[in-house]
């Protein structure tokens, strides 16, 4: 008898939900980036007890076709690219078509949406990748997502969870820097109806730090930019007088993707050359904008890792950028003052 079968579509998409969703912070993720791609201007996200009990995301976006709904949820299912040329060129932050289907086998889901020109709206239950039902709705504008029950069926995952507080820790933190990567959306973030972060989305970068990390601080970062042939680079970064102890205040875009990357964060702490005292990190928001030939971002199921062409020549923009900036001004370097 043959060994060797197919896994069941659940079973594969909660297979595939171990590397998309790893805690409540990861769902979030998935579901701003969608409200992103649909091209929302205001994203609510509401959770309860860090999202381990619910999470919830409405936007105002173009929302989804009746006829597709259900598809939304399957494995692979995307309407962002088609060819293979399209990976190469990706301008969506969504382009894999696994956040759906992973988040849906491992937490109950009702989604409600509206396509614009559609006379109803459509309500899907979805319950450990089983479709409870679909059923046509009220019309509303744009889509809501409700997550609940994260990881009921996925014990092992549940008890790898850390604290409520650390869990929150990094919903807020997904959410602050996709509302920098997207200072014209407006945002709001709510645990069990306190609200953590409500932004203008006027497209003001600035006034979307401030929302953040305070007046205060917003008050001293000053703006930068530097170029050259193949990369444009903008933002802010902070006087050398402003830092803390972790390199977590600075935040880096790629064409509007929030990134993680190690060497332009260190290119930006070697803008300030002798500045900043041992042990301490600046703030900085740094939006890169690149042809899309120029950077990889399908190397991990997250997204928040990708490979840059010319990445040294990029490093070096960023340092000669932040160092030329901050020289301008009249500084007395730390590492002076503090002797
Ligand atoms: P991906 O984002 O990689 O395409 P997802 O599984 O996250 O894959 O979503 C599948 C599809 O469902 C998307 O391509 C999009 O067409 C649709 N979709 C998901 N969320 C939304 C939303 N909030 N508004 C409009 N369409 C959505
Ligand atoms: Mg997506």
């Amino acid at each position: 008898m043959a060994e060797i079968h197919e896994l069941s579509a659940v079973l594969a998409d909660q297979i595939a939900a171990g590397e998309v969703v790893e805690r409540p912070a990861s769902v979030v993720k998935e579901l701003v980036e969608n409200a992103l791609d649909a091209k929302a201007a205001q994203i609510t996200i509401e959770t309860k007890e860090a999202g381990l009990e619910m999470i919830r995301v409405t936007d105002d976006g173009e929302g989804i076709e009746a006829d597709d709904v259900e598809t939304a949820f399957k494995r692979h299912a995307t309407s962002k690219i088609t060819s293979r040329e399209d990976l190469f060129r990706v301008a969506t932050l969504g382009f894999r078509g696994e956040a759906l289907p992973s988040i849906a086998s491992v937490s109950d889901v009702v989604l409600m949406t509206a396509h614009a020109g559609d006379e109803t709206g459509t309500t899907i239950h979805i319950k450990g990748g089983k479709i409870v039902s679909n059923d046509a709705s009220q019309l509303r504008n744009g889509t809501q997502i409700t997550v609940s029950d994260l990881f009921f069926n996925t014990p092992a995952r549940l008890k790898y969870l850390s604290s409520l507080a650390t869990e929150l820790s990094h919903v807020s933190d997904i959410v602050n820097r996709l509302a920098l990567s997207h200072s014209d959306v407006a945002f709001v973030l709510k645990n069990n109806g306190k609200t953590l972060l409500k932004t203008a989305g006027n497209g003001n970068q600035k006034q979307t730090f401030s929302a953040i990390y305070g007046v205060k601080s917003a008050a001293k970062m000053i703006y930068f930019n530097a170029k050259d042939l193949d990369f444009e680079v903008d933002g802010m970064v902070s006087y050398p007088e402003l830092t803390r102890s972790n390199r977590n205040g600075i935040s880096l875009m790629i064409n509007g993707r929030y990134i993680r990357n190690f060497k332009l964060t260190k290119a930006v702490l070697n803008g300030y050359g002798s500045k900043l005292m041992v042990g301490r990190f600046p703030y900085a928001v740094i939006n890169i904008r690149l042809d899309p030939l120029l950077c990889d971002v399908n190397v991990h199921p997250t997204k928040q890792e990708v490979r840059i062409s010319k990445e040294p020549q990029l490093e070096k923009l960023i340092s000669e950028g932040i160092f030329a900036r901050l020289s301008q001004e009249n500084l007395i370097p730390n590492a002076v003052k503090n002797l």
